[in-house]
């Protein structure tokens, strides 16, 4: 379905075949500049404001909206066209406003820690889809008085199983809303291909790697796509990508009690780093609990020692921040498909 953020500029122009040329750039501009919808591009006229309304319609409708954290965390919780549901966050920092987007709805992935995961595979989302989630964080968090400089492809689904949308909607989100390359980061379950033709693409966008283990035997449980793509092959894919981008590279590590956090873990991360010359940052945080899996994430005391650990063999590593625990909108914990409160439609 065609949707609101779906044409890019050259069928934008055929839908404005028969207007003055200049009109392109009104309509283009009031969309991402002035971040306005097609009624409100108050430069042209009323009749054509309509048309492209109509021709035009939004492809979310906010379901649920969530504020925690002191009003720095925003959750969304959107209905597509089709009545499926994806999720949105938005988050407020001091320096920064990064919205994460989801590029599916549900994901195919099936890691049994990830909520999403545990959820399974509804549909891919197109690019105006995702473009959507982006203007609507760019648009509140302007009401805020702020400007929304990043985007991570971190919430529902797998990016790279989308590739082609989603590179779609970062040219997008580059070329009209804005926002640099070294601000937008991919985060991907390890799809080799999807990796190989990113490294293709021209933008030197960040790459992040969920990893979450790094020995086969482990990473084939928590990781099921890593039967298909083991660790030697991943880490060769991402040796290539830093040397085709130059940009970071980061390993997503969500640590969970006694199954991934022992000192055997940093080591063997450590060898891979040291094997494929790989100067990865590693961002550690407690896995997230999820009402279909069992097992907890590391105390934070063990994280923090699990982060010296890291660093003391040569390898970047941080504790992440954690935002939107009490909504829900931590990491791997946004699933639509979960009972939700409903509160009334803005
Ligand atoms: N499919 C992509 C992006 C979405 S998930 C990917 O796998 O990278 C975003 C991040 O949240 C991933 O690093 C994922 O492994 C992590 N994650 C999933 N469930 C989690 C949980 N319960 N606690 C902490 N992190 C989790």
């Amino acid at each position: 379905m065609t949707t609101l953020y779906t044409p890019d500029r050259d069928e934008l122009a055929v839908l404005l075949d028969g207007e003055p040329r200049y009109r392109l750039d009104q309509v283009w501009q009031g969309l991402y500049t002035q971040l306005a919808d097609p009624a409100e591009i108050s430069n042209v006229p009323k009749s054509l404001r309509e048309r492209l309304a109509a021709a035009l319609p939004g492809a979310l409708t906010q379901v649920v909206r969530r504020v925690s954290d002191g009003g720095d965390t925003v959750k969304y919780l959107w209905a597509l066209d089709d009545g499926s549901r994806i999720e949105t966050v938005l988050m407020l920092y001091p320096d920064r406003v990064t919205v994460c987007v989801s590029s599916q709805a549900g994901c195919a992935m099936a890691c049994g820690f990830c909520a999403t995961g545990q959820a399974g595979f509804t549909r891919h989302l197109t690019v105006g889809e995702i473009v959507e989630q982006v203007v609507v964080a760019a648009r509140e968090a302007r009401t805020m008085g702020r400007r929304l400089a990043n985007v991570v492809f971190m919430g529902m689904g797998e990016p790279m199983a989308n590739e082609a949308a989603v590179w779609a909607a970062i040219e997008r989100i580059h070329g009209a809303l804005g926002l640099s390359a070294r601000h937008l980061t991919i985060s991907t379950v390890g799809l080799v291909p999807g990796i190989r033709t990113l490294a293709a693409r021209p933008l030197p966008v960040n790459l992040a790697v969920s990893l979450h283990a790094a020995n086969d035997e482990l990473r084939n449980e928590l990781v099921p796509i890593n039967k298909r793509y083991p660790l030697a092959q991943l880490m060769d894919a991402c040796a290539g990508y830093l040397a085709a981008k130059g940009r970071r590279l980061s390993f997503e590590w969500a640590l969970i009690d006694g199954v991934n956090d022992r000192g055997s873990d940093a080591r063997e991360l450590a060898r891979w780093c040291r094997t494929f010359h790989l100067p990865a940052h590693v961002n550690l945080i407690p896995l997230n609990p999820t009402p279909g899996y069992p097992t907890v994430g590391s105390p934070l005391r063990r994280v923090h020692e699990f982060r010296d650990e890291l660093v003391a063999l040569g390898v970047n590593a941080t504790v992440r921040r954690n935002r939107g625990t009490d909504i829900d909108a931590a990491c791997g914990q946004l699933a639509a498909g979960q009972p939700v409160v409903l509160t009334p439609r803005r």
